[in-house]
């Protein structure tokens, strides 16, 4: 089973938690271990872009953190390769090593400049996470939601661009009217990497019916969150998590539901699964609900491979 986790922050936590992606951390949520043992063998790595650098320094952060994941990539390699088409990770995840997805999460990365995306793109990015939660010359994000602001004039171009590279674009973060703006001009399918169902937990990172209708409609992917606050107000736990996934499966099916855990980009996430290595509790709880093979089959994986076999040329 390719087992996929859409989301997590570890790159940019590993220096300030001094560990490497090869030792087992008693800190981290995600390492090589932990992986192997919560069954996850394919995990997006995201270049988060923090506020503090901004567009003035998002792409002097990004090449830093790009380099750091070669680095640990060459440390590593006997334990995982970037994969960069749906194929590689096809026979990555077969040799018994951990597939790795370059992303970056906020548009700040470009630095305003188009020309970074093919850049990024041959240095192995192949998803990015519009904005963050702030405003960037992209789009608003969702704490600016209240200003209406949708897509820029350059938000648009590096959509149509992202769409003729062939990169996974993610409205994870993004406002309302930026995220309708994007369904709207995409040609691709569009997914939400880490976000919630906001009927069951009304958090404004969460999507509302309407949006997951819309990106099930674009054939794309939510991968649904282990972030407590995202989850419920009052007590957030696995059986809370499994409730969103159940929600969606009603709303349009299982084709369209997949797992972004955003471990190392939150402080906690739920008791049950406080690390990759409970990963596979997921699945477990997914069976224990009823769900047949195949729909655990398509969430833990099977629904984001098949984007990536649409999106990615
Ligand atoms: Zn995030």
């Amino acid at each position: 089973m390719i087992v996929i986790d859409a989301h997590c922050d570890t790159l940019t936590t590993l220096k300030k938690q001094n560990r490497t992606l090869g030792e087992r951390s008693n800190v981290g949520h995600v390492d090589l271990h932990k992986l192997r043992d919560g069954g996850v063998n394919v995990q997006f790595f995201a270049i988060y872009i923090e506020p503090i650098y901004g567009e003035e320094r998002g792409i002097s952060r990004t090449l830093e953190i790009v380099d750091l994941f070669y680095q640990e990539y060459k440390q590593n390699s006997k334990q995982m390769e970037l994969a960069v088409c749906s194929n590689e990770i096809r026979n990555i995840t077969r040799a018994g090593k951990v597939a790795a997805v370059l992303t970056i999460e906020g548009g700040e990365a470009l630095g305003g400049k188009l020309y970074m995306l093919p850049i990024y793109y041959k240095l192995g990015v192949r998803c990015i996470t519009l904005t963050w939660n702030v405003r960037n010359s992209i789009a608003d994000g969702v704490s600016e939601r209240f200003t209406g602001g949708g897509l820029t004039k350059f938000g648009r171009e590096v959509v149509q661009e992202m769409n003729k590279l062939g990169m996974l674009i993610d409205v994870s973060h993004i406002s309302e009217a930026g995220f309708w703006d994007v369904i709207d001009l995409s040609s691709d399918p569009i997914i939400a990497t880490h976000s919630n169902c906001s009927n069951l937990c009304q958090h404004p990172r969460n999507l509302t019916d309407g949006q997951i209708k819309a990106i099930a409609k674009t054939n794309g992917v939510i991968g649904l969150t282990l972030v407590p606050q995202f989850i419920a107000e009052n007590d957030p736990g696995l059986d809370k998590f499994l409730d969103h996934i159940d929600y969606i499966a009603n709303l349009v099916g299982t084709d369209f539901i997949g797992v972004g855990s955003d471990f190392d980009g939150c402080d906690h996430t739920i008791s049950e699964i406080s690390n990759a290595s409970e990963f596979h509790k997921i699945s477990t709880g997914l069976s224990k609900r009823g769900y047949c093979d195949e729909d655990v089959y398509k969430i833990m994986g099977g629904n984001f491979m098949g984007v990536m076999d649409r999106v990615f040329k």
